[in-house]
């Protein structure tokens, strides 16, 4: 294996500040602010984002999980995505919320996570957020706040490596 590393701590946290003031740009005045993240990985960005937007905002914005899991399905290349738990202790209804993952990769994951949070009410509008961007999308799904942009190939994987903190120590690009 080939492993190319992109970003170090340092530059995945500028990102992350980065993405807090534009998101804080696109909502101000917006009272209804929510973050949902996607675990395994948007969990921890959720959560590193909820503490940015503290430090620009001095406002606490409340936070959501959405477990998405991932089936093989029966064409050997597609995966069935499954939507497992969703945590969200507060109302969706008329926010705005914030969907958040680490790698955005066919839509497929994003899309399942639109679907459950529909499930449970209405949302004023929904933002997706992403740590990398790494194409080949099945679905018109595009995200609104993207940390890099990496051109890949199926062959190809991002590594995303998070620390014991569960902050993210490193982004790679590998080939098998
Ligand atoms: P999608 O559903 O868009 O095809 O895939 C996105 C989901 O799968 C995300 O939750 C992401 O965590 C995971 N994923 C897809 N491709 C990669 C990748 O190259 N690296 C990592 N770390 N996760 C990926
Ligand atoms: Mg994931």
């Amino acid at each position: 294996t080939n492993r190319n590393e992109l970003l170090d701590a340092a530059g995945i946290d500028r990102i992350l500040t980065r993405i807090a003031h534009e998101i804080f740009e696109r909502n101000k005045g917006g009272d209804k602010l929510v973050l949902v993240g996607i675990s395994n990985g948007g969990d921890y960005m959720a959560v590193l984002l909820q503490h940015k937007l503290q430090d620009i905002t001095s406002c606490k914005v409340p936070i959501g999980t959405v477990d998405i899991a991932m089936h093989r399905d029966d064409i050997a290349s597609r995966r069935k995505v499954v939507v497992g738990k969703t945590e969200m202790n507060f109302s969706v209804n008329d926010c705005q919320v914030i969907l958040i993952d680490d790698v955005l990769f066919t839509g497929r994951t994003v899309r399942a996570a639109i679907d459950a949070i529909f499930e449970l009410g209405r949302p004023r509008n929904i933002q997706v957020a992403v740590l990398i961007d790494r194409g080949h999308r099945e679905l018109p799904i595009r995200p609104d706040y993207v940390g890099r942009s990496l051109p890949t190939s199926r062959a190809e994987d991002i590594e995303v490596k998070y620390g014991d903190d569960r902050v993210p120590q490193t982004v790679a690009l590998v080939r098998m």
